[in-house]
């Protein structure tokens, strides 16, 4: 059944995501400050509006994709008030875990339905509507949006309460950062042994230090051909993306009070490589753990 949808954030996430609702028969009133971004849904076929209110005025559904958890929650000032009463708020942003209670908080305190639902499987994802997305919020309004969010997702997941989609989205991509490090560390460690990639890959990825960051994604070229490293190191999914990620677990870490010392020390590697390749394919630490081996054995 066609619903009326606002949908705020129209960047290389959004824009697709909501291409992707009007070509699914969705009637979708977009937002976005930026010129260039309200032309593309124009051109996909959304209305496009002034203001955010404007998009949140006589919605069944508000679906925000918006890049950090501060402008979730001034957007929400907006849109929350502009709302007809019972509106379900759907936020697809990856923000603090924390942000995303306090959105959730906001909707229903003015009277509204709200989920977290982000996402994963990047910009390609968005277009080819295959994301996953991780779903926290009531087993009733997940089973409202399930229809809208496999318009744009091969398979969405209700993870639990308000805030535990981006639970699930944070550790996932801590373990992701982490066991890239990790899988780097032990490719130039193999190198300084002799060790070459292929053989490296053809043990490890049938023994126990395999890892997805090796079987799909290896961070060196040859072995997998997709995967970014044969291609310059672009991405894929950006080396700012992933800082931006563990930032997140750091601070979910810090205020849960788990001893994470491998996902803080992430963030600190991550954070330090971002100031350089800020928009390389986060796999490209292996160049960078190797430049400063080479660096340290000189
Ligand atoms: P982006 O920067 O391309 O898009 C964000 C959009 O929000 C921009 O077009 C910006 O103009 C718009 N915006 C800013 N303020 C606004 C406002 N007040 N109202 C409406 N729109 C506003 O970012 P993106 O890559 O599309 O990512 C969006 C979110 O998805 C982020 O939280 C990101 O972490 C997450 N994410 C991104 C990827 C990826 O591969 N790009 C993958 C998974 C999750």
């Amino acid at each position: 059944m066609s619903k009326k949808i606002g949908f705020l954030g129209l960047g290389h996430m959004g824009g697709p995501m909501a291409a992707n609702l009007v070509r699914a028969g969705h009637d979708v009133v977009a937002f976005d400050p930026v010129p260039t971004a309200q032309a593309q849904a124009r051109r996909d076929g959304a209305t496009v509006v002034d203001t955010a209110a404007a998009a949140a005025a006589d919605r069944d559904v508000v679906i925000t994709m918006l890049p950090n958890g501060k402008l979730v929650l001034e957007v929400y000032a907006d849109l929350l008030p502009a709302a007809a009463p019972g509106t379900l708020f759907i936020d697809s942003s990856t923000i603090d875990v924390a942000d995303a209670k306090a959105a959730a908080a906001l909707a229903v305190g003015a009277g509204h339905r709200a989920l977290d639902a982000p996402v994963s499987g990047g910009v390609a994802g968005a277009a080819a509507g295959t994301l996953t997305f991780m779903v926290g919020g009531s087993a009733e309004d997940f089973a409202d949006a399930l229809a809208l969010l496999e318009v744009m997702g091969g398979k969405v997941v209700h993870c639990g309460g308000p805030g535990v989609g981006q639970a699930a989205k944070v550790c996932n991509n801590m373990l992701l950062g982490i066991s890239m490090i990790g899988l780097s560390e032990a490719l130039v460690l193999g190198e300084k042994l002799g060790l070459s990639h292929q053989s490296f890959f053809d043990v490890v990825s049938t023994a126990s230090g395999q890892s997805w960051a090796l079987t799909s994604y290896c961070p060196v070229p040859g072995p997998v051909p997709t995967s970014p490293a044969n291609n310059d190191y672009q991405p894929g999914f950006a080396t700012a993306l992933m800082t931006k990620d563990l930032g997140l677990a750091a601070n979910a870490l810090r205020d849960n009070g788990v001893d994470g010392q491998l996902g803080t020390l992430a963030a600190e590697i991550y954070t330090r490589f971002n100031q350089v390749e800020a928009g390389k394919d986060f796999s490209a630490i292996v160049t960078d753990i190797r430049n400063r081996s080479d660096q340290e054995g000189a």
